[in-house]
């Protein structure tokens, strides 16, 4: 734990125990996919030896959370309080003491809904394709469609570091169709899902696609608070939930904003990401990117070994 800094650095709301952490994946917890993350593994170790329960969020699939981290813990510390969110609100895994993965919850959708999905989909594409903005629609994702913004060769697989020129490009698409914002473009594929006849579709968007799905981060945190913090008596206020997008991003809530769910309130949240446009009340803007987060985990073991 050397270059650890003094508690005393830390804001002083994360300066005391939390019971339950759940938070981002990709940006909170780890800076990319290629990287091996010893410090982090050995946090979520240490934490989860002491008993914490640990729920790392993602939109993406559990093999990501797993290939350079949760696939190195012991098999005695993943099992019981390690809880694996992800597919965008649509699954939930645990492990077992013999370190095998188990599906604990699926959001299982119907046909008709898949047919709903699709058409939503289809009728945002060709909206837009009328208004001269051609886009390309990804499929094969569980619960969800995309609909690409920007299927260009030369925004195929943007860098990290080129996101803020992708969002500019996008951005640039949207307002040559006649939308003010991206966030409008939101508000139709909303307004074109529900029209297809699905209930309550959450609508998100990274940037390059709009996503119109069945469930979304919050779906993640409502299910960790009813199956977990309720059942186990953790209040709260001794729950941490982190992130890299609360904020505005290119004209859109970052995909972190919607783990602000009502059901939460009292929570500690805190950003560690670069938020260029601050972040929404009652998140608290640490910054620090993943170091910081892995810092603010240290801690928590320290103050639960002291
Ligand atoms: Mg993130």
């Amino acid at each position: 734990m050397t270059g650890l800094r003094r508690l005393e650095s830390l804001p002083q709301v994360l300066q005391r125990r939390f019971d339950l952490i759940i938070f981002d994946w990709d940006g909170t917890a780890v800076p990319d996919r290629r990287t091996p993350t010893p410090d982090l593994n050995k946090a979520l170790e240490t934490l989860l030896l002491q008993g914490v329960w640990i729920a790392p969020v993602t939109g993406t699939k559990v093999e990501n959370l797993e290939m350079h981290s949760l696939s190195m813990l012991s098999p005695q510390s993943r099992a019981g309080r390690l809880i694996g969110c992800t597919n965008r609100g649509s699954q939930v895994w645990a492990y077992d003491p013999d370190g095998a993965r188990r599906k604990v919850w699926a959001r299982v959708s119907t046909e008709t809904e898949e047919q709903q999905l699709s058409a939503a989909a289809e009728e945002l594409q060709r909206r837009l394709g009328e208004r001269g903005l051609e886009t390309e629609i990804i499929y094969q994702r569980l619960n969800r469609r995309k609909v690409d913004l920007i299927p260009l060769p030369e925004w195929a697989d943007p860098s990290k570091a080129r996101i803020g020129e992708l969002i500019a490009a996008t951005r640039a698409r949207v307002r040559a169709a006649g939308f003010a914002e991206n966030a409008d473009l939101l508000d139709l594929a909303g307004d074109l899902a529900r029209e297809a006849g699905l209930q309550e579709p959450r609508i998100t968007s990274d940037g390059k696609y709009v996503e119109i799905g069945l469930t979304d981060k919050g779906d993640s945190v409502v299910w960790l608070l009813e199956n977990v913090a309720r059942p186990n008596g953790i209040p709260n206020d001794n729950i941490l939930i982190a992130g890299d997008e609360f904020g505005d991003v290119g004209g859109f809530s970052g995909s972190d904003a919607r783990m602000l769910v009502p059901q939460a309130e009292n929570a500690i949240f805190v950003s560690v990401g670069p938020e260029p446009a601050g972040v929404p009340h009652p998140v608290l803007n640490a910054g620090g990117g993943p170091e910081r987060f892995v810092e603010i985990l240290q801690w928590q073991s320290t103050l639960r070994a002291s």
